[in-house]
């Protein structure tokens, strides 16, 4: 049996299924799961993110957690975390820039969010000497000032899209035609949830709205805002969605995301301002919504570009500038991609964002 397979049996049964369910089969499901089994990163596999262009990315965040630690009187004890690790590459690059920051790694607890089990084993290779501890519930996050990071993770969890109709909406589903996926409406039906987008959009525009994320911020903010800490949520999207933004990649291109379940990564633009409400709700302030790009400079990345320029030539030089350029000019990752700080009320927003 394939993922398709499964899926159009799941149609039959219960009729079509909103995109959230889709993208929760297609990449969590614990047989033919897209994350669950392979290693999606790098040149080899299907897309490439920040932690793997450069050290510099990790090197720069790991910086500005640890100057917020410090700036927050350095608690001797303190959960470092992240979600969705990856390979934990941005982990072990975090923990070698803050090497030498006196006490940070003795206080650090270090707590991973991972579901998928072949990615956990990848992270517990990369940090093996470092013994982190893996929670499957957000809720079994310790207690402690929280300082933690998310990049691409918000981006990987279900949506559900609904088109415009009138003063009410219809769900776009997914459905079998002919033994294939297609997509299709539902019936016109209020939305609570988007009762404030019936001011900004018109008959015919889709929004996205991502359920999944608001429980996950409401914990993180919650520790924050009660026990000190900061967060920095780094994704590709915008303050608000709108339009279609669901999209699949395999092997570096973009394919239909009906094409091939399991097989491709599924994402879909982050809607910044429901993160932002969901931090005020649990108490704790938030940045400005700041381009990656301008991140990146005002943290130094220029100069820690050319520090590691230095002694380097030839292709390692060049691959150098090109991993510079890419992560920070606004025609390449600097602008579509943006930060979300999360810090307490009584703090300071962690070094590179502002208020
Ligand atoms: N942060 C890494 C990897 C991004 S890919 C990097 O920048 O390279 C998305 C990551 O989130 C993967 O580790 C994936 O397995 C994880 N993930 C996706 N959905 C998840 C969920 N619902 N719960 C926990 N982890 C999830």
């Amino acid at each position: 049996m394939s993922l398709t397979d499964h899926l159009l049996e799941r149609i039959a049964q219960d009729g079509p299924m909103t995109v959230a369910d889709y993208m929760t089969e297609c990449l969590l499901h614990p047989t033919y799961g897209y994350y669950t089994t392979r290693d999606p990163l790098g040149v080899q596999g299907d897309f490439v993110t920040a932690p793997e262009i450069s050290q510099m990315f990790g090197e720069l965040i790991g910086l500005s957690l640890a100057q917020s630690w410090m700036d927050q009187g350095h608690p001797d004890h303190f959960v470092l975390a992240e979600l969705g690790p990856g390979r934990g590459t941005l982990m072990a690059d975090i923990l070698r820039a803050t090497r030498g920051v006196r006490g940070f790694h003795d206080a650090a607890e270090i707590v991973l969010f991972e579901a998928s089990p072949t990615l956990r084993d990848i992270q517990a290779e990369t940090l093996k000497e470092f013994a982190p501890r893996w929670i499957t519930t957000l809720t079994d996050l310790p207690d402690a000032p929280l300082f933690l990071v998310a990049n691409e993770f918000f981006d990987a969890l279900p949506i559900r899209q609904f088109l415009r109709d009138g003063p009410a909406w219809r769900e776009r589903l997914i459905g079998a035609e002919d033994e294939s996926l297609t997509f299709g409406l539902g019936a016109q039906a209020d939305q609570v949830a988007l009762t404030d987008r019936l001011q900004d959009t018109k008959d015919g525009d889709l929004v996205e709205l991502c359920a999944a994320a608001i429980p996950i911020l409401t914990v993180i903010a919650g520790r924050i805002a009660s026990h000190g800490g900061a967060g920095l949520i780094v994704d590709y999207g915008d303050w608000h969605s709108l339009g279609d933004t669901f999209q699949a990649l395999r092997g570096h291109e973009r394919v239909d995301p009906l094409d091939s379940p399991g097989q491709a990564d599924l994402t879909a633009h982050v809607d910044f301002e429901p993160l932002a409400l969901a931090a005020r709700a649990a108490g704790c302030a938030h940045s400005r919504l700041t381009p990656q790009g301008v991140f990146l400079e005002r943290l130094g990345i220029t100069a820690r570009a050319q520090a590691l320029a230095k002694p380097l030539g030839g292709a390692k030089l060049d691959m150098l500038v090109a991993a510079h350029r890419r992560l920070t000019h606004p025609e390449e990752m600097g602008n579509l991609f943006k930060l979300l700080g999360l810090y307490p009320s009584y703090a300071a927003p962690p070094p590179g964002l502002e208020p």
